[in-house]
């Protein structure tokens, strides 16, 4: 039995205090306390009784916590956090692996891109997290902790973006765990429609997510209007085609009626013309959305170079004149190596080449 209290759900924590004889309402404490109060001691879980809280202890039970070792501001005021991800139920023993979150402001907005897994497996072309190999998936607690310590060291967050290191939909269970764990009113109750997950196109994944019971906002990172341009950024899209992608998109949105976000990387000579955008326009004709323009942000691993304002706003111009809503994402968090395909690119071997 997983004995991590913060991996588990409402229900699941209701079921768990059934069968240690005690009654479904001690469950709601125990999940206020680890998501609402952000308390990880089970000692301090002061609504239960003593003789119960050494019990849960005396059995195995914990509450995990991730190790942030680094903080790393931009001067944009973004800011990177590292965290060392530990052994589960070992205490603070690590187990080898890290991965990186953004907090990013915007106005009221404060966005948390989160990692869902160390390293990814996805290999794509213009991101330095796809040189890392994949070495694990992480759990629920361990997404839903990165939100829970940036609340408790920086400030409350309004929206949190499934974003960061690795491809979400290929941690399905654990995702899906987690966004009910982080829209749960008794717990950190964010809304829905904070709730993002941004995936590079798994479509067969997209189809699940449709019969859940739970609805993020999806994004999706497309990067280009042609299976052979995007075959050549994204490895993924020789399984998965725009075609196979974009009917699991609209399949998605007929069942939610949520609007997709389309993320679309901009690279010099490679997807940024005027061409490109009309192509892009017909790819999308029916579907509700709003495009992301992002320009490539360089990392040591790759040749490419980003497309330059004015390409970009030349980009939007054709798009907008259809009707599609577009925004140009600003640069945030450059300097830091906390932008968009970026993470992990000052990474050696896999792993973060100063820590502490
Ligand atoms: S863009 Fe996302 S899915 Fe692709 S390699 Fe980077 S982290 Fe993985």
């Amino acid at each position: 039995m997983d004995k991590d209290l913060k991996n588990k759900t409402l229900e699941e924590l209701e079921r768990l205090a059934a069968e240690l004889g005690q009654k479904k309402y001690i469950a709601k404490y125990i999940f206020a306390f680890i998501h609402s109060k952000n308390v990880n001691d089970i000692q301090q879980f002061t609504p239960l009784s003593k003789e119960f809280r050494g019990r849960l202890v005396e059995e195995g039970f914990y509450v995990s916590q991730l190790k942030a070792v680094r903080e790393d501001s931009d001067p944009d005021g973004t800011i990177k956090y590292l965290f060392q991800l530990l052994r589960p139920g070992s205490g603070q023993v690590a187990d080898g692996n890290y991965i990186e979150s953004v907090l990013l402001f915007d106005g009221k907005r404060r966005t948390l891109c989160v990692s869902t897994q160390a390293g990814c497996a996805m290999n794509c072309f213009f991101c330095a997290t796809g040189r890392l190999k994949f070495r694990r998936n992480l759990t629920a607690a361990e997404l839903v902790d990165q939100v829970s310590t940036v609340q408790k060291r920086k400030c409350e967050i309004s929206n949190v973006v499934y974003m960061g290191m690795g491809e979400p939909l290929n941690n399905y269970d654990q995702v899906i765990r987690s966004l009910r764990i982080l829209n749960h009113p008794e717990g950190k109750n964010f809304g829905l429609r904070h709730l993002t997950v941004s995936t590079c196109g798994i479509a067969p994944a997209i189809e699940r997510l449709v019969d859940e019971d739970i609805h993020p906002r999806l994004a999706i990172s497309l990067n280009a209007p042609t299976d052979s341009i995007r075959t050549k950024l994204m490895p993924i899209n020789a399984r998965y085609p725009l075609d196979v992608l974009l009917k699991a998109v609209r399949v998605y949105q007929a069942k939610t009626r949520l609007r997709v976000t389309f993320e679309y990387v901009l690279i010099k000579g490679v997807n940024d013309t005027v061409l490109h955008a009309r192509m892009l326009i017909k790819r999308l004709r029916g579907i509700k959305c709003n495009v992301n323009l992002i320009e490539y942000n360089p990392h040591g691993g790759c040749k490419f170079a980003g497309s330059g304002e004015e390409a970009i706003k030349r980009f939007a111009k054709v798009l907008e004149q259809e009707g599609i809503e577009t925004t140009i994402r600003l640069r945030m968090g450059r300097q830091i190596k906390a932008a968009c395909g970026q993470l992990g690119a000052d990474w050696v071997n896999g792993l973060p080449a100063k820590p502490f």
